[in-house]
Order: C-alpha cells, then sequence, then structure tokens
C-alpha cells in the first residue's frame, strides 16, 4: 500500500508558543507535516536538507538571522518555494518589507487561522 505523501512546511519561528500552536493547527487541518527552525540561520539550512518542502512560514522577528534576510537568501537558492512572512502586530512596514525581501505572502500577529489556512492552501494548491 502506497502512503499518501504529505505535504512538508517549514515554520520558522523562535517563539515555543507560537510554534506550537502554528504546528497543531497545521497538522490537524491541513494533514501535512511540519518541521521547525528557531532562527533564521537554521531556517536557510533546512531549505538546503530539505528539497521536498513545499512551504515555508517565516517569522520575520527571529534571533541570529532575521525573516526578511533568510527569505533574501532562500528565494536565490529556490526560487519557487513558496515562504509567506508572519509580521508582528503594529510594525507597519513589515509587510512591505517582506514583499521586497521576497516573501509570497504574508500574516501578520496576531495570526488569523482562516486566513493564514486560505493562503496556505493557495500556494500548496489544495481545496
Ligand atoms: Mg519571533
Amino acid at each position: 500500500m502506497e502512503e499518501i505523501q504529505k505535504p512538508l512546511i517549514l515554520i520558522a519561528e523562535d517563539e515555543d508558543s507560537n510554534y506550537t500552536v502554528l504546528k497543531m493547527l497545521i497538522e490537524r487541518k491541513l494533514y501535512a507535516e511540519v518541521i521547525r527552525a528557531r532562527d533564521g540561520l537554521e531556517a536557510v539550512e533546512l531549505t538546503r536538507t530539505n528539497a521536498n518542502l513545499s512551504l515555508v512560514l517565516m517569522d520575520i522577528k527571529m534571533p541570529v538571522m532575521d525573516g526578511f534576510e533568510a527569505t533574501g537568501i532562500i528565494k536565490t537558492e529556490r526560487k519557487e518555494l513558496p515562504i509567506i512572512a508572519i509580521t508582528a502586530y503594529g510594525l507597519s512596514g513589515d509587510e512591505h518589507k517582506a514583499l521586497s525581501a521576497g516573501c509570497d505572502d504574508y500574516v501578520s500577529k496576531p495570526i488569523q487561522t482562516s486566513i493564514l489556512f486560505e493562503k496556505i492552501k493557495y500556494f500548496l494548491n489544495i481545496a
């Protein structure tokens, strides 16, 4: 029996509580698998070692390397890999900066799950 290939999503998020909620929601509602990066540099490395990645959720504010810089590097190497930025509430300008850095889309904290799922499904091409 062949196993159905689940989409693999990288969540780059330094805060444990944010990561835990996102992981739970994605695994339950999207039937996807999740891996985690705790900073931007780790996110870059994980995109290099996981060729089967389908999508990246990229927190912007992270230690070591922020989400803008990580996105810039990832997009030079894997242009086709969709990246959705997670921007901090009230920091106007971050949305624009995220798109300029190469992110395909963004959601702002606090994340509205219905909007996040719409965007993820759009990029994963699932109904
Ligand atoms: Mg953060």
